[in-house]
């Protein structure tokens, strides 16, 4: 290591330690103890965290850097925001670049972000592009991507730097988090590092898995006391002059290499550095030893003593079947909340013949803000089946002004998606329209689409299963021969049709409901 980068380490170090409110060691023959401010007696200072949680030896550092960086230039995948941020000599659109990547690979993976990116790119390459773009059609092309508020924010902010910063991408993290509106502290240093050559760390999901094994992190990675060290780490790690390379580096291991369940620890270019491979080895050692009646040729590897707040609880100690998964570890998630939804597949014959289909459009915020969806109204979740239908014909009659029989719908099946916190279910009906309805105005706008509308609009994947479902059931329906399995077909057709599967008219649809 040069001297001059041994410094820079060396003062990283003592920077982060004087952010995290911890103190390097003291010069020799000084106390660590401060004076009381009343002269009683001397206040201890915290301790700071044993050294095996922390990267204290600038040599270290800087091996840890040089293995990491030569690996990721021999392995790194080919992507597209990468050849961008390579390439791309205009600093703006090189900062958006990576930024829409960086907004797209939030909670979803790099195989489903690719196509996204591409198409994205190809549509706005440029920040002016995208704040002169629709909703609906940022909606349309994020359709499938989920967490649909990504595409809206990104947009909001793209306005804001066209309007209000003259076009010009902020170039430090500060400014990017402080002027972004959706830009939080991983995306501005992501984006800083990346695109401006900043040397500043990220900590993302990836990132926490690779430090809390690399340094043996037990304590719960999603507390904001463990988040503040790991922040501290990278910011000490970050190769000053390759940061962008580094931060993509670090997580590029996390998600090929350092993965969650079965890491590959074999061909992990920073094992030597590794606390949790390590510990994993010595343990290896020790029993093969004892297996042949030798004496172990190093002591068992133990958690710090005392009350570390770093290492495991005490309530959950090291578990050597684990291994090196022993890290990270987090507080149990709350269970997602369960919604139950009762959705309508209303279908027409078009102009052509083909079927087309009645989309409305959801508020414009809140879950699946701006999208387009079947009619559908939530449901308690100890509703009776035909209470639930009952509900969704009250739904429906709303939207077309006339009463309806509930038993007209036709019982289709139940579609389950999982978003980030709720898990919905969708009771899924359909009811086949052999005219056409007034639809009031002043509800949702509403329209009617083919099926290849339907998939180029802006509809969240859970509707595109629900047209799947329906489609599998006509099928089902249309072959005699395999008929139809439906879970409530025996009790879902409704009175007067003639046969289960039978699509009902409008006429015999819209009557008066029936007195009980
Ligand atoms: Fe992860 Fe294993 Fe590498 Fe440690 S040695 S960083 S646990 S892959």
């Amino acid at each position: 290591m040069s001297p001059a980068r041994g410094r820079a380490a060396a003062a990283a170090m003592a920077g982060a330690l004087r952010r995290s409110g911890r103190s390097a060691a003291p010069p020799r023959g000084r106390s660590r103890k401060r004076a009381s401010p009343r002269g009683g007696a001397p206040a201890a200072a915290p301790a700071p965290p044993p050294a095996r949680h922390l990267f204290s030896d600038p040599a270290e550092v800087e091996a840890l850097r040089r293995n990491l960086l030569a690996w990721y230039d021999r392995c790194k995948r080919d992507l597209p925001w990468r050849a961008l941020a390579a390439s791309e000599p205009d600093a703006d659109r090189r900062g958006y670049a990576v930024w829409v990547s960086e907004i797209m690979l939030q909670q979803t993976q790099v195989a489903t972000v690719i196509d996204y990116y591409t198409r994205w790119m190809q549509k706005w390459p440029t920040l002016q592009a995208l704040a002169q773009a629709s909703l609906e059609e940022v909606n349309e092309l994020w359709a499938g991507l989920g967490y649909y508020s990504r595409g809206k924010r990104l947009q909001e902010a793209a306005r804001k730097v066209v309007s209000e910063l003259a076009g010009r991408m902020p170039r430090t993290a500060e400014e990017l988090q402080k002027l972004l509106p959706g830009v939080g502290r991983y995306t501005a240093g992501a984006i800083a590092s990346i695109s401006y050559g900043q040397a500043t760390g990220v900590v993302d999901g990836n990132v926490i898995r690779v430090l809390c094994r690399l340094r043996c992190i037990g304590a719960d990675s999603s507390s904001p006391a463990v988040i503040d060290r790991l922040w501290d780490m990278a910011n000490v790690l970050v190769d000053r002059s390759r940061p962008g390379d580094f931060n993509q580096a670090l997580m590029e291991l996390g998600a090929t290499v350092c993965v969650p369940k079965s890491p590959l620890c074999g061909e992990c270019p920073v094992k030597q550095h590794c606390q949790a491979w390590r510990r994993v080895e010595k343990e290896l050692a020790f029993a093969s030893q004892k297996l042949f009646g030798k004496a172990p040729p190093v002591p068992d590897v133990e958690d710090c003593v005392g009350d570390c707040p770093l290492c495991p609880p005490a309530t959950e100690p090291w578990d050597s079947s684990l291994g090196v998964t022993n890290f990270p570890r987090k507080a149990a998630k709350k269970p997602p909340r369960a919604m139950r939804t009762a959705t309508c597949v209303l279908e027409r014959r078009g102009c052509h013949g083909a079927p087309e289909y009645l989309i409305v459009q959801r508020p414009s915020s809140g879950l699946l803000a701006g999208l387009w969806e079947f009619p559908s109204v939530p449901l308690a979740q100890d509703l009776q089946e035909e209470k639930e239908r009952e509900e969704l014909a009250d739904h429906l009659q709303t939207w077309m002004g006339q009463p309806m029989a509930a038993k007209g719908l036709q019982f289709i099946g139940e579609v389950i998606h999982i978003f980030s916190h709720i898990h919905q279910t969708y009771v899924v009906y359909s009811l086949h329209l052999d005219g056409d309805v007034i639809l009031d105005p002043a509800l949702s706008p509403s329209r009617w689409v083919t099926e290849h509308e339907f998939h180029a609009s802006a509809v969240s994947t859970a509707m595109k299963k629900v047209l799947k479902a329906h489609e599998k059931q006509r099928r089902k329906e249309s072959s005699p021969a395999k008929g139809s399995k439906r879970k409530r077909g025996a009790k879902a057709p409704g009175a007067g049709s003639p046969c289960p599967g039978t699509q009902l008219s409008l006429r015999a649809f819209l009557r008066a409901p029936t007195a009980p």
